[in-house]
């Protein structure tokens, strides 16, 4: 919660570190192959498992973000396009990644899309508060593609549901999708059980934004007896490509939301939300408050960001102007009591 805490710790500490492998990295000029895969699979050793990987993939200079747990895989990371088939033919010699499919960025940002290697061991690849050990996320549901996904809007025997968090859903989601109300992946999973739990002889379609949410949450659907449950493979990001290169209907209304500096990226022409500060203007456009002790996604029109200047309220452009050491002292309770919960209940008038 103490964000300004952690972002002037940050300040001290990594920046001098961060800023030499920043300008060896620019130093590098070779072109780079951005790509990323996950895959549920069982890592009896996940430390061993990274000292591994470390060792192959220093060695050829790749940079990135991979996560490895005792359940899996996820990685995002760029590799030297000049060593490429080298990393490729590693790792399809290794027994936990043989054939997992990558997902390679189509366009090459200018600048590197990460500055170092960082592989960490971590509990889970995605964070789902569960811990029951009979549950094997490994057991994933059947995959719909595009036009699968089409025919299961369109059929009455279906349920169509959002696997992603209620300011994801919000800017863009399928037409029928039932849309839980919920901030993180953990919440997703203990609501969707008894949201379905009318539904449970319906086929169920489960999507999200790439792909790796569903795989876990169909496997514990069906670890909770749900028999008929498929979810679209690749995500909303593979729907739109294939919708795209087949020429098929596109049934998701407005913008998929990405983790990226654009934070979103539209799919159609049409904008379905409403801006959480006038709560009149149409907006799919998120911000993140200036107020760093609040820091809240917000969705904002042209005119109420201006009219703020970048902050969700008047209150908190108020709140940074003053002193650091105040700012430290009331950041605690801050977003407890001040912050309010208007953006929560905008979001949920909108439905
Ligand atoms: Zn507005
Ligand atoms: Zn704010």
């Amino acid at each position: 919660m103490s964000t300004v805490t952690r972002s002037i710790e940050n300040k001290n500490t990594e920046n001098i570190s961060r800023e030499e492998k920043r300008r060896r990295v620019l130093a590098d000029s070779r072109p780079r192959t951005t790509v990323s895969f996950y895959r549920y699979v069982k890592i009896p050793d996940p430390a061993a498992f990274r000292l591994r990987l470390l060792s192959c993939w220093s060695r050829l200079g790749c940079l990135g973000r991979i996560y490895v747990a005792g359940e899996g895989i996820n990685a995002q990371m760029n590799v030297p396009t000049e060593n490429w088939e080298e990393f490729d033919n590693w790792v399809q010699a290794q027994t936990e990644l043989k054939g997992v499919p990558y997902k390679i960025a189509v366009e090459e940002g200018s600048a590197p899309s990460f500055y170092k290697l960082t592989i960490k061991v971590r509990p889970k690849i995605v964070a789902d508060g569960l811990d029951d050990t009979t549950f094997d996320p490994s057991a994933t549901g059947e995959y719909l593609n595009a036009k699968e996904m089409n025919e299961y809007i369109d059929d009455p025997n279906a349920v169509v549901i959002d696997m992603r968090n209620a300011y994801e859903s919000e800017i863009g989601h399928f037409e029928k999708a039932i849309r839980p109300d919920v901030d993180t992946f953990r919440e997703e999973l203990q609501l969707v059980p008894k949201l379905l739990a009318a539904h449970k002889d319906k086929k169920i379609a489960l999507y999200c934004t790439g792909g790796i949410r569903c795989e876990k949450a169909s496997a514990w659907l069906k670890h909770q007896g749900y028999k008929n449950v498929k979810h679209l493979k690749g995500g909303v990001i593979d729907y739109k490509h294939q919708v795209e290169r087949q020429g098929l209907p596109n049934r998701f209304r407005g913008k998929n939301f990405v983790f990226d500096e654009r934070l979103g990226e539209r799919i159609g022409d049409e904008v379905i939300s409403h801006c959480h500060l006038c709560q009149k203007n149409k907006s799919d456009v998120h911000h993140h408050c200036q107020n760093q002790v609040c820091h809240i996604l917000f969705l904002g029109c042209e005119a109420c960001v201006s009219k703020y200047d970048g902050y969700c309220s008047q209150r908190c452009r108020l709140f940074d102007k003053l002193p650091l050491a105040t700012k430290k002292f009331y950041a605690r309770y801050y977003n407890q009591y001040f912050r309010g919960s208007q953006f929560k209940k905008a979001r949920l008038n909108k439905s």
